[in-house]
């Protein structure tokens, strides 16, 4: 059997170590930096859906290739749905620090949600993949809620603040594999591989 190429438009080594583990040998999964492709590209939708799209479809049209791109929001309800789109960047468009910088992050949303009861959040992950010239979504999420103080070591971005529904654990406070297992990557990467095992 022929071993297809896909390219995950990420140069996070840690998403293409994490999808390859996934997908075993049955695809060869490539980032950006293998195509030579080392353009910011454009995210200007105001959707995780049009902006993994716009993402997989840049690649795609660039460089003649199958393709897919994920993009992950938390929204909080007490926000209206916010940082959404903005959430790498939530603390620095609210005065905290660099973009991408965690702790300005978390600093930021445990201060617009002090006092504040309602405490219910979701993280929602899209992919979207190009194959062939055709268009596909694949969405995963889980729910959970914001907490107050800092819990856990583990992870990355909101982690820490981030408890996960029917688990009394942060995302911080749990291991990958248990992390994998329920994160709305996970559920949306799990999503992806059945359609690419069920069509390849
Ligand atoms: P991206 O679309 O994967 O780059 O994610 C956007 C932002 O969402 C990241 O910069 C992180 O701050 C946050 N984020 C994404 N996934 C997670 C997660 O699993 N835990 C905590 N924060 C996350």
């Amino acid at each position: 059997m022929a071993v297809k190429t896909l390219i995950m438009a990420t140069n996070n080594e840690h998403k293409l170590r994490e999808i390859r583990q996934i997908l075993g040998d049955r695809f060869q999964v490539m980032g950006l930096a293998d195509i030579g492709c080392n353009t910011d590209i454009p995210e200007t939708s105001d959707t995780l859906e049009g902006n993994a799209l716009q993402k997989a479809r840049y690649v795609a049209d660039n460089f003649g290739v199958d393709c897919f791109a994920d993009d992950t929001g938390l929204e909080v309800d007490a926000l209206g749905g916010a940082p959404g789109i903005y959430t790498a960047r939530y603390g620095s468009l609210n005065g905290y620090g660099d973009s991408h910088d965690s702790t300005a992050n978390i600093r930021c949303i445990l201060d617009k949600l002090k006092g504040q009861t309602l405490r219910t959040a979701r993280f929602r992950t899209v992919i979207a993949l190009v194959r062939d010239g055709r268009e596909y979504l694949f969405e995963g999420r889980v729910e959970g809620r914001i907490v107050d103080q800092l819990r856990g070591t583990q992870g990355f971005g909101y982690d820490p603040v981030f408890e996960v529904e029917d688990t009394g654990l942060t995302f911080a406070e749990m291991g990958p594999d248990e992390k994998n297992r329920l994160s709305h990557r996970g559920r949306a990467t799990e999503k992806l591989i059945s359609f690419l095992s069920g069509n390849s």
